[in-house]
């Protein structure tokens, strides 16, 4: 557990499930919520993963 109390992905931002390997790490929105477009964007590798609301079917 962090200095934050999550201790379990399920608490952060929806984990990648696009990299194969290597440690777990979120998606974030890019552009922010607002912009044109919005989609699901891989923190490690910049892949843009689904489109916001998709993220399901990834
Ligand atoms: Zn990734």
């Amino acid at each position: 557990m962090d200095g934050h109390g999550r201790d379990r992905p399920e608490g952060l931002w929806p984990v990648c499930r696009s990299c194969n390997g290597g440690p777990v790490h979120p998606l974030h929105i890019a552009p922010d919520l607002g912009g044109p477009d919005p989609t699901w964007v891989c923190e490690e590798s910049g892949t843009a993963v689904a489109a916001l609301g998709s993220l399901a079917d990834a």
